[in-house]
């Protein structure tokens, strides 16, 4: 999964970027990525990997990872090729979801590119450039569409639909909360929208707003009111104290964060709500050789699932050996839940659910 962080200057984003690439996830799991340096990646944090960690004493840990990337330089003008505005705006389309950092802080010292802090404002001047860059892609389609719909009369329809979509655009909306039928959903999903991806916003709040009752922050009130409205979810967070904590063991790390009365850092919350969001969920493999988590899409079935690990093990798929989690840690072994029955047998049509621990089949 690639995220893209987003948000107008000066707002955090380099210092919650910092937190990530120091946190970054061992690359010794990935030695043929070669990362680029607007790209951190982070491990998903998963405590039933810890525990059949202790349960197999693996060789190898390997939990999933995030890619974070670094969007900076996305400013009003962007989508008018404003400062490197458009090779910004092509970062932002190779990504599955955006994350919306938007200052909530107030300090003296750090100018706003407006003079004040206002979320509305910002997540408005933010959206506006990637809904301008996507109405420029919706009437060179339309375009082509007229053309094609004389020799074709069966593409009027379309031409119409992206003429509504186009005035939904126009009035400053973002594609994702246009409505439609699945079907024109479909014809839209084809184009390379920005305004249609998921998005997440960032509340970034000063250390003291943030270990406080963070409902007392207004920019954070009114950013949640944004966010209701989209149907989306706040993560508030502290990009400084995310920052601190980057690069502290893992005991450390709990030990500060508890001191301030916080049961887990806000990378891993939004890396939670990341989930969520897109509707992800992980399956579990575990051996003497490696105990591993594995992302996929909540409804994936058992051979695409399989997939994941390596397309030989899609095509030859015969069946995949499941139990969940949650009865494997009950019996204590793999062993003691096979004598109890727990271990199912499942075939092409099984939907996988999230904490199966698998074991696939397969023909080579
Ligand atoms: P970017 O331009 O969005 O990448 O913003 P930066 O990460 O460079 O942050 C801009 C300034 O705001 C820097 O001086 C940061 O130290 C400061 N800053 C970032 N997050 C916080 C925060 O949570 N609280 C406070 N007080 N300052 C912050």
């Amino acid at each position: 999964m690639k995220l893209g962080i987003v948000g107008l200057p000066n707002v955090g984003k380099s210092t919650l970027f910092n937190a990530i690439t120091n946190a970054g996830a061992q690359s010794a799991n990935y030695p043929f990525c070669t990362i680029e340096p607007n790209v951190g990646m982070v491990s998903v944090p998963d405590e039933r990997l810890d525990v059949l960690a202790k349960m197999y004493d693996p060789d190898k840990y390997t939990p999933a990872v995030i890619e974070f990337v670094d969007i900076a330089g996305l400013v009003r003008g962007a989508s008018k090729g404003e400062g490197l505005g458009n090779k910004f705006l092509s970062h932002i389309r190779e990504v599955d979801a955006i994350i919306h950092v938007v200052r909530c802080f107030e300090d003296s010292e750090i100018v706003h590119v407006d003079g004040e802090i206002g979320p509305r404002r910002d997540v408005e001047t933010i959206n506006l450039e990637l809904i301008f860059s996507d109405i420029d892609i919706v009437e060179r389609r339309i375009d082509r569409t007229k053309k094609a719909a004389k020799g074709d009369r069966s593409l009027a329809g379309q031409a119409e639909l992206l003429e509504r979509l186009k005035t939904f655009l126009e009035e400053g909306k973002s594609a994702r909360g246009f409505e439609c039928t699945k079907e024109e959903r479909a014809v839209i999903d084809e184009m390379p929208l920005l305004s249609s991806k998921p998005v997440i916003y960032v509340a970034n709040m000063s250390e003291e707003d943030f270990i406080g009752d963070i409902k007392e922050n207004k920019y954070y009130r009114e950013l949640c009111e944004i966010a209701q409205a989209e149907n989306t979810l706040v993560v508030p967070i502290c990009a400084k104290i995310e920052e601190e904590i980057s690069d502290m063991p893992k005991e450390d790390k709990f030990l500060f964060l508890s001191d301030l009365g916080l049961s887990e850092s806000g990378l891993d919350r939004l890396i939670k709500a990341s989930y969520s969001l897109l509707g992800l969920i992980s399956y579990l493999t575990a051996g003497k050789q490696e105990v591993r988590a594995w992302t996929i899409t909540n409804g994936t079935k058992a051979p695409q699932a399989a997939g994941k690990i390596h397309s030989d093990f899609e095509k030859g798929f015969i069946r995949a050996e499941v139990i969940s989690y949650d009865d494997l840690v009950a019996c204590g072994s793999m062993a003691a839940a096979k004598e109890k029955g727990l271990v199912r047998s499942e075939g092409k049509e099984y939907v996988f659910k999230d904490g199966d621990v698998v074991l696939f089949r397969f023909n080579v």
